[in-house]
C-alpha cells in the first residue's frame, strides 16, 4: 500500500494539515508500506518556497519521514499529456486554451473508509476543467493524474475534500485508471465548534514550535485527534501508536482541539524525558535568552532541569520558572512585592544570612535546619518567612521546595539576595 500527503505550500503547515499528514504516516508505518510527500505547487501564484521549507522543516521535525518526495510544478508536461489523450479520445473538449473534462449525468458512489457509503448525485457536478487556459493544471486533475501514476492505493485527506472527491472519481474513469480508497478525517473544530483559525489560538506548527511544544507532544496530541490508541491509553510514543493504528477506527465525528489537553499532553512527553535529553532541548532556548553562554557547567544546568521537569508544560515554562537561576539582577513583580515583602523583615533575612555564613555544605538539608533554628530563635512561624524569603530569591511566590532552590542558587548567591531584599 502507499499514501501520500499532499500539501499546497501557500500557507505554513497546520494543525488540520499535520493531523493529516500523522495518520497517513502512521497507516503507511503500520501496513509495512509507502508514505509520499507530494507538494500540490500548482498555484505558482500563491506558492512560496519560504512556505514549502516551513512544510519540509515542520514534517522533519515531528518525525515524519518520507519515502518518495515530487514537486508538482516539475510535472506540468505530464498533466499536459494526459489532458491530450482525453482530448484524443473524445472525452474532454477545448474552451480556448482551458481543457475540459465531459461529465455525463449518473449516480456515484463513494465508500469511504471511514464514513462508508456516500451517493453524490451527478447533476450537480459540472464538466470539469482539467487544464486552464494559462497551461496549468486544475488541482483535481494533477491530484488525480499523480495518485495513479505514483500508484497512490489509499487517499486519506481531510473532509473538506469530499465534495472533490466524486469529481475525481470520474476523472479517474476517464483516464482509465482505477480510483484508489478513499478516507476522510473529521475536521478539527476549536472549543467553540467553529472551525481552528488564527483567532483562537496557535494553527501552525512552527508556532507551537516556537512556544516550547515538543515533537512527541504535538504528534501524540494529534493523534488524538478522532483516534484512540487504546482505552485509559492516552499517553504513547509514535512507535506505539504504530502498532495499534488502523483508519477503520477513526471517529466521523469532528475532533475538538483543545489547548489545555495538548499542554498536558506535552506537560507527559516533557516528564518522560531523560533529563540529559530535556536539557539538550533546553540547551537552544537558554542561549538565544543569554542565559548560558558557549560553554557553561553542565551537571549544575541539569540539577536545575531535575528540579523543575515535573513542572513544565512546555519547554518555555522553564524560561519562566527557572530564570532566577541564570538573572543577575531578580525581578520581583510588584503584586508580589506588596503581597509578601511589605512587612520588614531586614532582622529576620540577617539572621538567616550569618546562619548561613557559617554552613561549610549549604545543601538543602543544612539549609533547612539553619532555617529552623532562625525561626525557633526569633519565636516566629516558618510561615511568617519561608514566602517572603521565597519571593526574595526567587522573584515569586510559587516554586520547587525552598530548601532545594536555595542550595541550587548557591550560598553566595542565597545570601545576596536575603541581605539585598531589605537594604
Ligand atoms: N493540496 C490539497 C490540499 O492541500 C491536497 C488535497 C488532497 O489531499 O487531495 O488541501
Amino acid at each position: 500500500m502507499k499514501v501520500r500527503f499532499a500539501p499546497s505550500p501557500t500557507g505554513y503547515l497546520h494543525i488540520g494539515g499535520a493531523r493529516t499528514a500523522l495518520f497517513n504516516w502512521m497507516y503507511a508505518r503500520s501496513q509495512k508500506g509507502m508514505f509520499v510527500l507530494r507538494i500540490e505547487d500548482t498555484d505558482l501564484e500563491r506558492s512560496k518556497k519560504e512556505y514549502l521549507d516551513e512544510i519540509v522543516d515542520s514534517m522533519k521535525w515531528l518525525g515524519l519521514s518520507w519515502d518518495e518526495f515530487y514537486l508538482q510544478s516539475e510535472r506540468f508536461d505530464i498533466y499536459r499529456q494526459h489532458a491530450q489523450k482525453l482530448l484524443d479520445e473524445g472525452k474532454a473538449y477545448k474552451d480556448g486554451e482551458a481543457v475540459i473534462l465531459k461529465i455525463p449525468a449518473r449516480e456515484i458512489k463513494l465508500y469511504d473508509l471511514i464514513r462508508g457509503e456516500i451517493v453524490f448525485d451527478s447533476e450537480t457536478i459540472k464538466d470539469q476543467v482539467l487544464m486552464k487556459s494559462d497551461g496549468s493544471p486544475t488541482y483535481s486533475f494533477a491530484c488525480v493524474v499523480d495518485d495513479a501514476l505514483m500508484e497512490i492505493t489509499h487517499v486519506i485527506r481531510g473532509e473538506d475534500h469530499i465534495s472533490n472527491t466524486p469529481k475525481q472519481m470520474m476523472i479517474y474513469e476517464a483516464l482509465g485508471f482505477k480510483a484508489p480508497k478513499f478516507a476522510h478525517l473529521p475536521l478539527i473544530m476549536d472549543a467553540e465548534g467553529g472551525r481552528m483559525s488564527k483567532r483562537t489560538g496557535a494553527v501552525a506548527v512552527t508556532e507551537y514550535r516556537n512556544l516550547g511544544f515538543v515533537a512527541d507532544g504535538i504528534v501524540n496530541y494529534l493523534m488524538l485527534l478522532g483516534w484512540s490508541p487504546g482505552p485509559n491509553q492516552e499517553i504513547v510514543s509514535l512507535e506505539k501508536a504504530v502498532q495499534n493504528f488502523s483508519i477503520k477506527k477513526v471517529n466521523k465525528a469532528a475532533a475538538v482541539f483543545s489547548m489545555d489537553k495538548l499542554l498536558w499532553v506535552n506537560s507527559q512527553h516533557i516528564k518522560n524525558m531523560s533529563l540529559d535529553r530535556l536539557t539538550d532541548s533546553l540547551i537552544p532556548l537558554l542561549r538565544q535568552k543569554n542565559f548560558i553562554g558557549e560553554s557553561f557547567d553542565r551537571p549544575a544546568l541539569e540539577k536545575v532541569v531535575a528540579l523543575f521537569k515535573g513542572r513544565l508544560s512546555t519547554l518555555n515554562d522553564f524560561i519562566d520558572w527557572a530564570d532566577f537561576v541564570f538573572l543577575e539582577q531578580l525581578v520581583i513583580r510588584q503584586e508580589d512585592k506588596q503581597k509578601y515583602l511589605s512587612q520588614n523583615r531586614k532582622k529576620e533575612f540577617e539572621t538567616l544570612a550569618q546562619e548561613f555564613e557559617k554552613l561549610t555544605e549549604f545543601t538543602p538539608q543544612s539549609a533547612e535546619s539553619a532555617f529552623r533554628d532562625v525561626v525557633a530563635r526569633l519565636s516566629i512561624s516558618s510561615s511568617d518567612l519561608v514566602h517572603p524569603v521565597r519571593v526574595a530569591l526567587t522573584g515569586k511566590s510559587v516554586g520547587p521546595g525552598l530548601f532545594e532552590t536555595m542550595s541550587l542558587l548557591g550560598k553566595e548567591r542565597t545570601i545576596k539576595r536575603l541581605q539585598e531584599t531589605f537594604s
